[in-house]
């Protein structure tokens, strides 16, 4: 396929956010391409070259890509400056600049552009800015005005169509699976082991939605996580678990999975599938001392102790670790972490996803070697609620936020991606406020006044709804940010700053920006109310009501580690709404069911 035609079809998926309109556009898209196109077209809507756990990364520098530009153009740097600080985009600056040039022949072939885009990414060391810029301009030389708009967003890595894989794999399944329920959890099943929406397309592509069973869990990479459900006592987590369930320590940390060969080397991803193996090399070198028999895929939560008192740490301790390349060898002796592993999903007799829970934390407890750092989630089996609630009094004690109820039943495989009654979790109640912390999405900002004029003085904040795929506000919130983290707002917001209220949030309020949702972050409140403003589960409860969160508070903890599609649900947010009315908040770790 032509790249030409390529960017028509980013031309039709960028004036629309519904995902309906999307999915039609994609089935027409992948009806134009060669199995052999079909990955790198889907990665590259993606704004992505490679599954996203690979960790390659385009984003070259606004400079770098200004003088690409510029030379292809044969106008000076500063000129190309000036337009972008017009436009406010180098992407359409590109295309207005190269607009009176003709481009030079043969036009430009999707995998051509691929390949260039590739090679961008990948130079590295002496002469790579070089090597960027002239791979660069020869691109832009053979585009076309708009082809040039999107090859620029995407080096820069802000290409944001807005497709999320959720409707591409509604597409694939279209196009590849009959459109049918049946066909479509299939193809999820099959992203959810591999991650890797691209080699999931190609084997529909060339062999049917049979070909998805050589989808097999591969070491190195990374599982969807299995996720919890939540429930409001003791006694219900009891009763869903037929009287009785292993309980284990909820530790309050960083979700790790962990990739271990056979020959020790080892990779560790986030809950998003992000590479973490950087940010923690201790555990990257201590993992395959305590894991001898590989190759295994473990999973576990990362949490800071303290050196001198074995005592768990709190979570900011461990999250003033991300990003931070430098210092590093100062917080592994300041922060030191310890990986409290709960699961095992590859043995070296092969994957255990099928096996039941009790099987497989069986198999873990003989595949670990635990030392200091690498130890095994402490459990207990329980069946009654004094057993239940002794061992979370006990949790909390030790430092963690509750407890993880586990399935013991034969059905209890590991399901990749799904958030189930296999795992429920049951958390410390607070004296004051919600049961539970919620996580939100950013998708607008209010200006703010006084001191915090020239800055955002709150945002706006959605849950995700599942059913309808969109974002429904639920709070406005301005308290607990310090001044750092206000003056920080701005430039973190930047990225998704949009001119209008995208198709996808629903609220009755107007903020003075709208945000495209992406950035998650943490807050509590007093409670969960109807709200005639907020879209939250509208309806759900009273006709023309939706939820929202009274006295909400930033934590201070952004969710990097989770996508706008991973935020609290709409669903869980009416469950929380229940469990509310259903029990008045009691004292913290006091007797649930007394
Ligand atoms: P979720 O992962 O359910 O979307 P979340 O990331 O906000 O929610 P919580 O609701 O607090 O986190 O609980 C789930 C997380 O708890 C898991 O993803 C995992 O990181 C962590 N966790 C801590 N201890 C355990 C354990 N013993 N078993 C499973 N998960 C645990």
């Amino acid at each position: 396929m032509r790249f030409a035609d390529l960017v028509t079809f980013y031309d039709r998926l960028d004036a629309t956010t519904k995902r309906l309109e999307m999915r039609a556009v994609l089935v027409e898209l992948l009806d134009r391409l060669s199995p052999e196109e079909l990955g790198e077209v889907l990665y590259l809507s993606q704004g992505l070259l490679r599954p996203e756990y690979e960790g390659v990364e385009l984003g070259v520098a606004d400079s770098l890509a200004g003088r690409a530009l510029a030379e292809a153009a044969g106008r000076s740097e500063e000129e190309v400056t000036e337009a972008v600080r017009v436009s406010g985009d180098l992407g359409t600056t590109g295309e207005s600049l190269l607009a009176p040039l003709r481009p030079h022949p043969p036009p430009l072939e999707v995998t051509e552009v691929y390949a260039g885009l590739l090679a961008i990414a990948k130079a590295s060391g002496e002469g790579s800015q070089e090597a960027k810029v002239g791979a660069l301009v020869a691109l832009l030389r053979r585009a076309g005005p708009s082809e040039s708009k999107y090859i620029l967003r995407i080096v820069l890595g802000r290409l944001r169509l807005g497709v999320r894989e959720m409707t591409i794999l509604d597409a694939l399944a279209q196009k590849y699976a009959g459109g049918t329920r049946a066909g479509r959890e299939k193809v999820e099943a099959a992203f959810n082991v591999s991650s890797d929406l691209a080699r999931v397309a190609r084997l529909l592509a060339t062999e049917g939605i049979e070909g998805l069973a050589k989808v097999r869990l591969e070491v190195g990479r990374p599982v969807r996580a299995m996720l919890a459900e939540r429930s409001p006592d003791l006694a219900d987590v009891l009763s869903r678990m037929d009287g009785r369930t292993a309980l284990e320590y909820k530790y309050d940390g960083l979700r790790v999975q962990a990739h271990v060969r056979e020959d020790g080397t080892t990779r560790l991803f986030s809950r998003r599938l992000e590479d973490l193996s950087g940010q923690f090399p201790e555990l990257v070198r201590d993992l395959p001392r305590a894991l001898p028999h590989r190759p295994v895929i473990v999973e576990g939560e990362c949490v800071p102790i303290d050196p001198d008192t074995d005592e768990i740490r709190p979570f900011q301790d461990v999250s003033r670790r991300r990003g931070r390349k430098y210092d590093l060898e100062r917080m592994q002796a300041e922060v030191p972490v310890c990986l409290f592993l709960f699961d095992v999903l590859l043995a070296p007799e092969g994957p255990l996803l099928d096996r039941s829970f009790p099987l497989r934390r069986a198999r873990l407890a003989e595949l670990l070697r635990p030392d200091e750092r690498i130890r095994l989630a402490k459990q207990q089996v329980v069946a009654s609620v004094d057993e239940a609630q002794a061992f979370f009094d006990e949790s909390i004690a030790a430092g963690c936020e509750g407890v993880m109820a586990k399935s013991l039943a034969e059905g209890s495989t590991y399901r990749a991606g799904a958030r189930g009654f296999w795992w429920i979790k049951y958390k410390r109640e607070y004296t004051q406020g919600l049961a539970d912390s919620i996580d939100g999405v950013v998708v607008g900002g209010f200006s703010g006044r006084g001191r915090r004029a020239g800055r955002y003085g709150a945002l706006l904040l959605a849950v995700y709804n599942e059913a309808e795929d969109r974002f429904e506000s639920f709070c406005k919130v301005g308290s607990g940010f310090d001044d750092v983290g206000l003056a920080e707002l701005p430039t973190r917001l930047k990225p998704y700053e949009l001119d209008s209220a995208p198709e996808d949030v629903m609220s009755g309020l107007t903020p003075d920006r709208w945000f495209r949702p992406s950035l998650v972050l943490e807050v509590r409140g007093a409670e969960l109310s109807l709200s005639p403003i907020h879209r939250a589960a509208f309806g759900a409860i009273r006709p023309g009501a939706g939820l929202a969160l009274r006295f909400p508070r930033f934590t201070g903890r952004y969710r990097d580690d989770k996508g706008p599609t991973d935020a609290t649900t709409a669903a869980e947010l009416l469950t929380l709404y229940r469990s509310q009315v259903k029990q008045p908040v009691r004292d913290a770790g006091g007797s649930a069911e007394a």
